[in-house]
């Protein structure tokens, strides 16, 4: 038998890596948060506090700008101040992610783009885009549940979020009313009524076995709400599983370690629902390493010691998570805090933020570099969710696509066979001969026809 070679002769063996390039797990710590003025004097048990965290979250344009004073120049702040005007989404920031975003360059913070918008940074929108381009309207059979998948659904309980995101694709019905008049909202507040029946609903559909709560956000559902919904749905006997999304996690994990109470309540669900053999989970989203903190990671070791799994859906932004250093970091990361990082969405076609949204290629190119980071079962798969319904498809699987036109077409053969649903890039990226066509409104359907035209010429 042939000797197997000591492991000092071996050429290829890979040596170890300098610890310090492991900055996945260098996550932020101490009292980081008194770098804002207004949170100087903010002691470490009053800043983990949730209820702190909820009453000092800013909702007005001018205390968030106020806050800002002395700690930016005063051009950001008119900037700023004309980039809430045009927003189609309503403001709230909690101070922990105030604190998290770096002041002394905000124009270029991840964390400051997903929350903060800048006039001097808008695009128009795309041509394409619809108010609810995913159409989740269309197919809810009773108000605020989408039926569109064959055993799975989306159960909008409410239609309030701990912070709201810029680029939120719900901003149909999340939120409160914003000035603009046009933008009359779909109403999805917590109300009995409508969620009986939901319930009714999916206890009439034996096809049903897996219900996503999501809104609006699961943490502004009360401890008894969560309670309500949880045990309602795991009575109902074809329900097998469900998760509850939330921000929460990535913008004030302080919940998690001082709310008692809905931390009980969302326990007791997991643990009757793991008595009952069903699986409930809780989905966050999380888009930037820069979230996750030592705080973040305390309060997720509290989830994970009660056995909760948690999974990752993150938003893929221009100038926040579009780098592969970026990417590869907040997969990492994620993993090191055990969340699963589940999946990575290409930026639906929304309101007011074309210049946080990337084209399919970017997707299709930051998937294959994560992928062989690190254990499969950490890699996101990267989707595109089809406009007007056709739900969650891999970035690579289109079946045509013109990156002049920047226009991708796709299948979704058992969620609504035969039909083609179209993605459009941002136009900005596109190169010199696609900016040129899309400028003239007489090219734009003959572009969808090619489109179509050659997606079907494809498959034949
Ligand atoms: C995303 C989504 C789901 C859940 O889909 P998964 O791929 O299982 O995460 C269910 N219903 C709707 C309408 C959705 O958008
Ligand atoms: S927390 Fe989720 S639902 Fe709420 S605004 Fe942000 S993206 Fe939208």
């Amino acid at each position: 038998m042939e000797s197997l070679p000591i492991l000092q002769e071996v050429k290829n063996v890979r040596p170890p890596v300098d610890p310090a390039t492991l900055s996945h797990r260098n996550l932020l710590e101490g009292d980081f948060w008194r770098r804002i003025p207004a949170y100087a004097n903010v002691t470490e048990a009053e800043f983990l506090d949730h209820k702190w965290q909820m009453k000092q979250s800013i909702t007005k344009v001018d205390k968030l700008l106020a806050a800002l004073q002395g700690i930016v120049s005063p051009g950001f702040i008119s900037d700023a101040e004309a980039g809430f005007k045009a927003a189609p989404m309503a403001v709230r920031v909690s101070p922990y992610l105030l604190a998290l975003i770096d002041w002394s360059n905000p124009y270029e913070d991840p964390l400051r783009r997903q929350f903060v918008p800048l006039s001097s940074s808008i695009l128009s929108d795309h041509p394409k885009l619809k108010f609810d381009s995913l159409n989740e309207q269309g197919d809810a059979p009773v108000p605020g549940l989408t039926h569109r998948y064959p055993d799975k659904a989306l159960f909008l309980a409410l239609d309030t979020c701990p912070v709201y995101c810029r680029f939120c694709t719900r901003s149909y019905a999340v939120g409160p009313d914003v000035e603009q008049e046009e933008l009359e909202k779909v109403s999805l507040k917590a109300n009995k009524d409508r969620w009986e029946s939901t319930f009714a609903y999916i206890a009439t559909r034996p096809e049903l076995e897996d219900i996503v709560i999501s809104g609006g956000d699961s943490y502004n559902l009360r401890a008894d709400q969560i309670s309500e919904i949880g045990n309602r749905l795991l009575d109902i006997p074809n329900v097998r599983r469900m998760r509850f999304a939330t921000k929460g996690p990535a913008v004030m994990p302080q919940k998690l370690l001082t709310d008692d109470e809905w931390f009980g309540a969302l326990v007791g669900v997991v643990k009757r629902g793991r008595a009952m053999a069903k699986e409930v989970v809780l989905h966050t989203h999380f888009n930037h390493p820069n979230e996750i903190t030592g705080i973040t990671k305390r309060a997720l070791d509290r989830l994970h010691g009660e056995g909760v799994i948690v999974r990752n859906q993150s938003v893929l932004q221009r100038g926040v998570n579009d780098t592969v250093e970026a990417m590869q970091t907040l997969v990492k990361r994620c993993a090191y805090v055990n969340v699963q990082p589940y999946y990575v969405y290409v930026h639906d076609l929304v309101k007011g933020v074309e210049e946080l949204r990337t084209t399919v290629e970017t997707g299709a190119m930051l998937e294959k570099s994560v992928r062989g980071t690190t254990a499969g079962f950490n890699t996101p798969t990267f989707v595109v969710d089809a406009p007007g319904g056709g739900g969650k498809r891999g970035v690579h699987s289109y079946e045509f696509y013109d990156r002049t036109t920047g226009i991708s077409v796709f299948m979704a053969p058992s969620v609504k066979p035969g039909q083609y649903f179209l993605y459009y890039d941002p136009i900005h990226l596109l190169p010199e001969a696609g900016q040129r066509r899309w400028a003239d409104p007489a090219e734009h359907n003959k572009m969808v026809q090619e489109a179509l035209d050659k997606a079907h010429a494809s498959r034949h």
